[in-house]
């Protein structure tokens, strides 16, 4: 099989919605463009989890994620159902190795709703908005002043819904420049 240009992985992590693993394939493929790939790379994550905070540490899972992802992938997002954190966090929407090959989002605590009977949680948006956030973070992108860009950091659920699903202006030209750099060095 020739994979010339390199797909990006959507590997679920336990009882995952598959309808969410597709949109998430989708919408991340379109955004980054490449072709995305569904291909559970982890059969269990109790390496990583913490018994005293009951919560499972995202660095571990990446680590472990980047070992195990296929040579021919570009980059590999991890969606879990768990409640994840890093030790200085309380707990993380997702986590992602900067300008590495791995990241990953939960859906844990994207289920929070902070306008009870003013707003529908939409699950899928968030998960989009985070996954395409994390994979930005793996493209080299840091946090982004700007509230409406994607690559913005949000301290809550709120903060998810108010940013768009699209890049500034700023971070597009830094992502189109990293992917010109990684088509230059990637063979075939
Ligand atoms: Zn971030
Ligand atoms: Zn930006």
């Amino acid at each position: 099989m020739i994979e010339a240009a390199g797909h990006i992985v959507v590997s679920p992590i336990g009882e995952v919605d598959p309808a969410l693993c597709d949109v998430v394939g989708e919408e991340t493929g379109r955004s980054f463009g490449f072709p995305t790939r569904i291909l559970p790379l982890l059969e269990e994550i109790a390496f990583a989890y913490d018994i005293e905070r009951r919560q499972y540490h995202s660095t571990k899972i990446l680590e472990k994620l980047a070992e195990t992802a296929p040579p021919q992938s570009v980059k590999v997002i991890a969606i879990a159902t768990v409640d994840l954190f890093i030790p200085i966090l309380t707990h993380v929407y997702g986590e992602a190795q900067l300008g590495g090959k791995a990241c990953i989002i939960s859906t844990y605590r994207l289920r929070e709703n902070p306008h009870p009977g003013q707003r529908r949680i939409s699950l899928k948006e968030r998960a989009i908005k985070e996954a395409i956030h994390e994979l930005g973070h793996t493209f080299k992108l840091r946090h982004c002043p700007e509230h409406t860009c994607i690559m913005h950091y949000c301290r809550s659920v709120a903060d998810v819904d108010r940013k768009t699903a699209g890049f500034c202006r700023h971070c597009r030209v830094m992502m189109e420049d990293e992917l010109k750099r990684m088509e230059g060095g990637v063979q075939g």
